[in-house]
């Protein structure tokens, strides 16, 4: 026998039992007489303790052991004198009465500890050594558990899983497609799912009512932090609904989530339509935890005589409670931040409301005491505010004053990760402008249904058409999308022809599902969640790859088993693929 308990699971009750215990040596410590070993498996850690002067023999091989090294042992439980209070183990030690060696290991290239000493890149590589350590691997069980928990309730409301294939036919979500070539059909290739849309959707079709899936997708994007080639969505989709049984359904499922898992309730959510998150927050994914809305300055401030303000098509600013007293130096590295290229604004017009109720600006030049005033009305400044305003193009003024506003939150310590505020963002509009291919592409997916009123305006004003798509927003990520879905093929060939498709293209690329539109396709919508994200969420952190076994890197490598790599010619011969030289 291997063992009978494992390593986290002794305490006092079990002192006087002789047992056994498998595991890993974690860290070994020679004290004089003694040497202990902290034994680690997947459950916890045990201290092992061997005696020179009680048995030599065994203290001796004890300390000829490296880290890592797996073993079995058999002892005692005996109370410790010096306890450990931080781990439940932590009252009692096995005093070792046999020793053996499982395994051998070589030394570890970096430390199997909660703080180590190994930079990414080598933790990738090592990626098995480095899921041996504690954070990496409750990572892992969080993820399980919200997995699970995904399923409890999905399950529990009749949904359910399907899986749908990985080899298949390119799906629209706006990206590039992995593809796989076919040696059967020489010359022919499958694209790996961006998403199972298609497939869900004909599901629905099917009759199935209520489909779920933890399921694989892969997108060939560029990658950032919460990016992967492959990752995983809690996909479904629904029968016979509309937009607020969906909405209805996943709040339910995100409040199950939240309550299991965090033993947190979250209260209803509220539903912000697309163009007040733009014009409120500058984002489609505000992070409502703090306030700080734009406020709007154009009537306020133009036609007085200063040329940036008048020549800009928005002036707009937020309020930083109590950063009155920002130094001059502060604010010259705040005007830096926002120059830089990643936002690209020109510079930052300031006005201090300081505490003798005096205003001073960066703009004082052009604004006289009086309409400083009203600008502090506007923003609803107290003495000790700082206002900070932005101007120039509307689109891109407010996508910076976004990440300014974001800047401020961090710095005011508004966005405490222990505090989820969680939202709809809802009435997307259907298409956008794609100016490099000259087109209207769809913001969400081809399949997104216009909200019904807008139907009329497709072809006369697509710009104008709202879509019956939402997004489920949680601390500012996007968490989830998805919406009602077009079910009529005349509506879908029509959306096909707004999006530029010939309808010789529309019915080679999406035929099986305008086909499949004939045979009595029922109201349906859903949603998908990114699973990888809702993890790192759930663990308080932003990079979605310590959630993940084995990630790949920034570069889109897996280091680990070095891929991707070249295939043989033999291989490349069977595809009939030449390779440019
Ligand atoms: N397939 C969509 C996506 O991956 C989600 C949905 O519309 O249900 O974003």
């Amino acid at each position: 026998m291997h063992r009978t308990h494992t390593c986290g699971e002794l305490n006092l009750k079990h002192a006087g039992q002789t047992v056994t215990l498998s595991g890993w040596l974690a860290r070994s410590r020679d004290l004089g007489g003694m040497t202990f070993i902290d034994l680690r498996d997947r459950y916890g850690i045990t201290q092992l303790v061997f005696n020179m002067d009680t048995n030599k023999a065994l203290c001796e091989s004890a300390r000829k052991l490296g880290r890592e090294f797996v073993l079995k042992v058999s002892g005692k439980v005996a109370e410790r004198s010096n306890k450990n209070p931080k781990i439940p183990t932590g009252e009692i030690e096995i005093i070792v009465e046999k020793l053996d060696v499982l395994n051998e290991a070589i030394t570890p290239p970096f430390t199997i500890e909660d703080e180590t000493d190994g930079g990414e890149d080598l933790r990738m590589k090592y990626r098995y050594l480095d899921l041996r350590r504690n954070p990496v691997r409750e990572n892992l069980f969080l993820r399980a558990k919200l997995a699970a928990e995904t399923r409890n309730y999905l399950n529990s409301i009749g949904f359910i899983e399907v899986e749908t294939p990985v080899l298949i036919k390119s799906t629209p979500e706006g990206a590039r497609d992995f593809v796989v070539p076919s040696r059967v059909n020489p010359g022919q290739f499958f694209a790996l799912p961006q998403s199972p849309q298609t497939f869900k959707q004909l599901l629905m079709v099917s009759g199935f009512d209520k489909y779920y899936q933890v399921v694989k997708c892969f997108r060939d994007e560029d990658l950032r932090a919460d990016r992967q080639p492959e990752f995983t969505q809690i996909d479904c989709e629904m029968s016979f609904v509309e937009r607020n049984d969906v909405l209805d359904t996943f709040e339910g499922l995100t409040r199950h989530l939240f309550k299991k898992v965090k033993g947190i309730d979250i209260p209803k959510m509220a539903h912000m339509s697309y163009d007040d998150a733009m014009k409120n927050y500058g984002s489609d994914k505000p992070d409502i935890r703090f306030e700080m809305k734009f406020v709007e300055l154009n009537t306020l401030v133009q036609n007085k005589g200063f040329k940036v303000f008048d020549s800009s098509e928005l002036v707009v600013g937020i309020c930083a409670k109590g950063c009155a007293e920002y130094t001059r130096k502060q604010l010259d590295e705040l005007t830096e931040w926002v120059k830089r290229p990643q936002i690209g604004m020109q510079g930052l017009v300031y006005a201090k409301y300081n505490t003798d109720r005096t205003i001073k600006s960066s703009v004082d030049k052009f604004y006289n005491a009086d309409e400083l005033k009203k600008w502090a009305q506007a923003f609803g400044a107290k003495e000790g505010d700082l206002m900070l305003v932005l101007a120039g193009e509307k689109n891109k003024t407010r996508k910076a004053l976004s990440e300014l506003r974001l800047e401020m939150g961090g710095r005011l310590g508004l966005r405490n990760k222990d505090v989820y505020a969680c939202h709809w963002v809802v009435d997307f509009p259907l298409l956008e402008w794609n100016g490099e291919s000259n087109r209207w592409h769809a913001m969400h997916h081809p399949f997104t249904s216009p909200n019904p009123e807008d139907v009329s305006k497709l072809e006369s004003d697509p710009g104008s058409v709202k879509a019956n798509a939402y997004d489920l927003v949680i601390n500012g990520v996007e968490i989830g999308g998805g919406s009602i879905r077009i079910h009529d093929k005349k509506l879908q060939q029509q959306m096909f022809k707004v999006l530029g498709f010939t309808p010789g293209q529309a019915q080679a690329q999406f035929g099986f599902l305008l086909n499949a539109f004939e045979y009595g396709a029922p109201p349906h919508g859903g949603i998908a969640f990114g699973f990888d994200r809702l993890c790192a969420l759930f663990g308080g952190q932003e990079s979605i790859r310590d959630f993940i076994a084995f990630p790949k890197n920034n570069a889109a490598r897996d280091v680990m088993i070095d891929a991707p790599s070249e295939i043989e010619e033999t291989q490349l011969k069977e595809l009939k693929i030449k390779l440019e030289k």
